[in-house]
């Protein structure tokens, strides 16, 4: 007998089991559109002409210390780098920012999950209906009521923003997390515009909330870095909230199985940062002692020298635009064969990539 026979029997989560189902099935001709991973047009894995480049450069530069342990807050040349890239000019003065490499945006979901859960003891945590199924799992294993507000309403295949608003103003408690997803939102690639992310703020400062931002596609919603990361900015330009950012690589650099992230927090004080910094470190040593070293000198690389980037941008470029010329297939098709309904939103989302 087995101390855990009597445990739950608990399914795979939904979207493994449909990848499991996909490798599973025989047809030639099948096609997965709910996996997170950008493919060639041959359905291939695209690693980026800029990450070989930047293969070269570590490989290079590497010496006897090429496995040796990070620090506890990871590759400074690379946290800090990443920072710069989500919050741009606003990125110094840097006393009032903290930042930690974690195990890409998985890990820096969770790490701020498991910190402020501890640190404001929130009475729950806000998620879009939907989102990215791993949200609910990640604050469900930190002990925090995962509640949600509206966000696509199906009927108008649209963005269900009075009602967002009305919930997040009358439902949730001051020192609650909302969850917002700084581009690309997943699942439905549909993003507030510019005046209903003010207006998105505008609730968080008066109700008191604590904007958590999840940017996993920085640079794939519109093809332009800056531009993808205007809430998130406009928030932090505001100068009287405190927020905290979940970063990944995994999309926009193609580096998925190095695991490239940072959790980002922007606090209210120098005083209050290093505090923040010190209850992170003692997280992460908890829970995995040092990022992993390789994924993080490749985007260092790439961030920091001029010439790499203009590449990567370019790169960047390639993969949002042929992500809209698939989409533009896609609809022409469904229309070409008469496919009953209207398939508009497939050309007006962004071209967020769940997982
Ligand atoms: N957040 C969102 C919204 C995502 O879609 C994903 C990946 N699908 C992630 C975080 C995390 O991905 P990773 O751990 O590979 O960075």
């Amino acid at each position: 007998e087995s101390l855990f026979s009597e445990l739950d029997d608990i399914p795979l989560d939904p979207h493994y089991a449909l990848k499991e189902d996909f490798s599973a099935d025989p047809s030639p001709s099948k096609v997965i559109l709910g996996s997170g991973i950008y493919r060639d047009k041959n359905g291939m894995p695209w690693v980026l002409p800029t990450v070989k480049e930047a293969e070269e450069v570590v490989k290079t530069s590497e010496d006897s210390g090429r496995y040796d342990y990070l620090p506890i807050p990871g590759y400074a040349p690379f946290y800090t780098a990443a920072r710069g890239l989500l919050f741009g000019a606003l990125s110094s003065p840097e006393g009032n920012f903290v930042s930690v490499q974690t195990i890409s945006g998985t890990g820096a979901n969770s790490l701020g999950a498991h910190f402020l859960s501890q640190a404001l003891k929130p009475s729950a945590v806000w998620l879009s209906n939907p989102s990215w199924v791993n949200h609910a799992n990640i604050w469900k294993s930190v002990g925090v009521t995962v509640r949600s507000y509206p966000y696509w309403d199906p009927e108008r295949k649209a963005l269900a923003f009075e009602d967002m608003i009305q919930t997040i103003s009358l439902e949730a408690t001051p020192g609650d997390v909302i969850v917002l997803h700084g581009c690309a939102h997943n699942p439905t690639g549909l993003d507030p515009t510019k005046d209903q992310w003010t207006m998105i703020a505008n609730v968080c400062e008066s109700r008191g909330l604590f904007p958590f931002f999840d940017c996993a596609y920085q640079g794939f919603a519109s093809g332009n870095l800056d531009e993808d990361a205007w809430a998130l900015r406009h928030f932090s330009s505001r100068g009287n909230m405190e927020l905290a950012v979940a970063q990944s690589f995994s999309k926009n650099m193609g580096l998925y199985g190095e695991r490239v992230g940072a959790l980002h927090f922007l606090t209210a004080s120098p005083d209050a940062a290093g505090k923040v910094k010190r209850h992170l470190l003692g997280l992460q040593r908890g829970l995995i002692s040092q990022p992993p070293k390789r994924g993080a000198m490749l985007a260092a690389t790439i961030l920091k020298d001029n010439a790499l980037f203009q590449n990567w941008l370019a790169d960047l470029c390639e993969m949002s635009s042929r992500i809209k010329c698939m989409r533009q297939a896609l609809y022409d098709e469904l229309i070409s064969l008469g496919t009953p309904g209207n398939w508009d939103h497939i050309l007006t989302q962004a071209s967020a990539l769940s997982k």
